[in-house]
């Protein structure tokens, strides 16, 4: 029988766990208070990776290379240093 950890709950805040493991912890938050002021710090935490989802709709994304052809000594900066 799997122990319920004080760990579980950032699994349980990201809503990772198995349905029983869900359980086990939201039983096991009702009598430790340790594990409720946690949970109110932690709270935050998938707000902010929603956040990260909607800046990212389909992911992290590598930049366009860039054309060699948009290269000029005007948009380069370097030739005014000579
Ligand atoms: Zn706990």
């Amino acid at each position: 029988m799997a122990e319920t950890s004080h760990a579980d709950i950032a699994a349980y805040l990201l809503g990772v766990l198995d349905q029983p493991d869900h359980v086990a912890f939201e039983t096991h938050l009702m009598e430790c208070e340790r594990c409720q002021d946690e949970l109110l710090e932690l709270r935050d935490v998938p707000c902010m990776l929603d956040e990260v989802k909607h800046a990212w709709p389909s992911g992290p994304k590598a930049p366009a290379p860039r054309s060699p052809d948009d290269w000029t000594p005007e948009t380069s900066g370097h030739v005014s240093l000579f």
